[in-house]
């Protein structure tokens, strides 16, 4: 993360300390379009992104949550229609802009997107709160900030 130290910012999911896809807390559920704020915060993260990017909103067009983190946050696995443009020459790796989510006055709480070979895989959220984040805000909510140097 860049606003803050890993050691002050910490996995609400202890059996994954690292944050780092692959995620591996996740639990089959039964697959499902994503919901409006899902898709909503994904297009804004995207819309802070390099034009290479830009494909990656095409995949949300039928796009599925395959998995959904066990610890009841609002991580999740996702499954993009095998038709849709790849984005970024197949760039795998974090999507370059993550987002904070204000709660409580909190910095800390944020999301972040993951793509392999050019492909939507995840979203992923995260904070400081003893709590999880178990619904994302509605994307007017979330605060995007350029991620430059997490590839
Ligand atoms: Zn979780």
């Amino acid at each position: 993360m860049l606003w803050a130290s890993p050691q002050t910012v910490v996995a609400y999911c202890q059996s994954r300390p690292t944050r780092r896809w692959p995620i591996n807390n996740l639990e089959p559920t039964a697959a499902r379009p994503l919901a409006a704020p899902e898709v909503n915060a994904i297009k804004k993260l995207v819309d802070a992104c390099p034009p290479e990017f830009q494909a990656v909103k095409a995949q949300l067009e039928g796009a599925r949550v395959t998995d959904r983190c066990a610890c009841g946050c609002a991580t999740f696995d996702i499954s993009a229609p095998p038709h849709a443009p790849i984005a970024a020459d197949g760039f795998t790796g974090l999507l370059p802009a993550e987002g904070t989510i204000p709660r409580g006055g909190s910095p800390a709480d944020g999301l972040i997107v993951f793509l392999r070979d050019g492909r939507l895989v995840g979203l992923e959220v995260y904070g400081v709160a003893d709590t999880p984040i178990r619904q994302l805000p509605p994307a007017d909510d979330i605060i995007v900030l350029p991620a430059t140097d997490v590839r």
